[in-house]
């Protein structure tokens, strides 16, 4: 039951006013559509033909556990968004229209690509504490609080599953998820378990159920393990996973769901790649005294198409990848596991890396943009993070990279992920593992990407990265800009520049040479004249995607007709 929006509304805003940033003027219907425009609207869809009945059942049974996750982080983003929506909902102008879809896009009224400004009036500011604090309540006190409790208790307060609420006496309590949330995620439990019963996959079962029970008990660890172990044409994520949400602490998880079908032609290719890794170390670039003579284990890797995504990972940027989950027990135990959504990249680089393209390359090399290099790239990229120095020996002292490097570490390790990619490509490229097609359209795909991620900036470690390789590329020749301003690839030069740059990369981090990584990323991690001019001429290209999820609505649409499983409670 909900009560009328406004009164309630009014109230939260009146209670936050103290703490809400002075009023901005609102956006009109042309300015919402304008910042609706830089996510280019997308048919997400995934082959699920080859499903068997059974499996499709699950399937749509899934698919409506994941629909209860977009309430759910609502409410966790902020407490006024359940009667906001119902309200609305119920407005028919154009405005209300172009407002509710603005509210779906952010889940929430404030938009997550123009700095959350706020898009309806009485909302005041995002309140950066989400709702997993009580209103009213100050970071200061909070954290005191949690500080002053002994360890049992700070570590449930501190907690990714827990809310933290005001008791009627006025003292700080941490409120399970499974209390919190009990009727959404009861409801979710039921369905989740409703699949089990339908689907005939065993790793994919053990998991629903599981989650089910985590739903309920509040303990999400054995549900993790199974989620790990999954070998389904069916990979589901669902629950509370990401803390980014909670701007406070990042304590608390926010609820999510990805709904996906394993990509099998990908998954192949993977296994062919992983069975080279050792060979690819062996030929790296650097002294043999940096090199691992024993590769260790692989973290599991997954490539998947998303059908489904809701919540927390349906919002703003769309994710084209996650690595999880965050319980730092089971990545010890067993590491984490990298998904991979290539139809979201696919979708990305049509609306996005293709117009880019067109801007800053040359005409002759935007015909040697391909998908199929942009994500063999990708899959190597992730793959290189496992290769060359991690654990290394600094003045006769057992060190890591990380360590050694900090607060350069991450750009230097993006950069050699990327540019050795390009390199461990080559090398089964000459060693005719792959398509020797693949020559030439990676080193121009990968320029044209570069443009993508730089536009993000170049504060992060994946902007500086990249911004480190375009340069390096630029001094060695290896890439030439026109006078007209376009960009291309020297194929005479590049491959000795990305060996060089794999080389400069992979020593810095053998030898933990910090001073060596900041100079480096100090010269070149910046954006020169002539790559700010290609991004000034990018303003008509979208940011991103905004997806429709045609197979999910196709499925749940069948899903509606068919009969309840049989013994499945409704
Ligand atoms: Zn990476």
């Amino acid at each position: 039951m909900r009560t009328t929006a406004l009164p309630s509304l009014l109230a939260l805003a009146l209670a936050r006013a103290a703490v809400a940033a002075p009023p901005e003027k609102l956006p009109d219907l042309a300015e919402l559509k304008k910042v609706s425009a830089k996510l280019a609207r997308v048919e997400l869809s995934a082959d699920v033909s080859a499903l068997p009945p059974s499996e499709r059942a699950a399937l749509v049974k899934i698919l409506e556990a994941a629909r209860v996750m977009d309430g759910l982080f609502q409410r966790q983003v902020w407490a006024g968004n359940p009667s906001l929506l119902s309200a609305l909902a119920r407005d028919e102008t154009p405005l209300g229209r172009a407002r509710l879809e603005a509210f779906l896009q952010n889940q929430g009224p404030w938009l997550r690509l123009d700095h959350d400004r706020p898009f309806l009036p009485e909302v005041g500011g995002k309140p950066e504490s989400a709702n997993f604090y009580p209103a009213g309540a100050s970071k200061a006190e909070v954290e005191a609080w949690m500080k002053s409790l002994p360890e049992a208790e700070r570590a449930k307060a501190t907690g990714f599953f827990t809310t933290i609420r005001r008791a009627p006496d006025g003292k700080l309590v941490a409120v399970p998820y499974s209390v919190e949330y009990q009727g959404e995620l009861a409801h979710a439990a039921r369905l989740l378990r409703e699949a089990a019963q339908l689907t005939q996959q065993p790793t994919l079962r053990a998991f629903l159920e599981k989650r089910a029970a985590a739903f309920l008990s509040n303990d999400y660890y054995d549900s993790d393990v199974a989620w790990m172990k999954l070998e389904s044409s069916i990979e589901p994520t669902i629950g509370p996973y990401e803390v980014y949400e909670d701007g406070w602490f990042n304590y608390k998880a926010a609820f999510q769901a990805f709904v996906t079908i394993r990509d099998d032609a990908e998954t192949a290719k993977l296994q062919k790649f992983s069975a080279e890794l050792q060979e690819i170390e062996n030929h790296l670039p650097i002294a043999d005294a940096l090199k691992n003579p024993k590769l260790g284990a692989l973290a599991p890797i997954r490539v998947v198409s998303s059908i489904y995504s809701s919540g927390d990972a349906n919002k703003g940027v769309q994710t084209a990848a996650f690595n999880l989950p965050n319980d730092e027990r089971i990545a010890k135990e067993m590491g984490t596991k990298r998904t991979m959504l290539k139809n979201v990249q696919q979708a990305k680089f049509q609306k996005v890396l293709v117009p880019i393209a067109k801007v800053a390359l040359s005409k002759t090399d935007q015909k040697h943009v391909s998908f199929d290099a942009f994500f063999t790239h990708i899959l190597m990229h992730e793959l290189m993070h496992g290769l060359g120095p991690h654990e290394i020996a600094v003045g006769g002292k057992r060190s890591t990279v990380r360590e050694q490097l900090q607060s350069s570490y991450s750009a230097i390790e993006e950069a050699k992920a990327d540019v050795s990619g390009l390199f461990a490509l080559q090398h089964l490229i000459d060693k005719g593992v792959v398509d020797k097609s693949m020559e030439r359209t990676m080193y121009t795909t990968f320029l044209a990407s570069s443009f993508r991620s730089i536009r993000f900036g170049v504060k992060e470690a994946h902007g500086r990265g990249i911004a480190l390789q375009l340069n390096y590329m630029l001094d060695a020749g290896a890439y030439r800009v026109a006078p007209d301003g376009t960009f291309s690839v020297d194929s005479s030069k590049v491959k000795e520049a990305v060996k060089n740059l794999t080389s400069e990369l992979m020593t810095i981090q053998g030898h933990g040479d910090r001073a060596r990584a900041e100079a480096l990323l100090a010269k070149m991690a910046v954006v020169r004249p002539e790559v700010q001019r290609v991004l000034d001429k990018l303003g008509h290209v979208p940011i991103d995607i905004a997806p429709r999820f045609v197979t999910a609505e196709k499925l749940l649409a069948e899903g509606v007709s068919s009969p309840a499983p049989k013994g499945a409670a409704r």
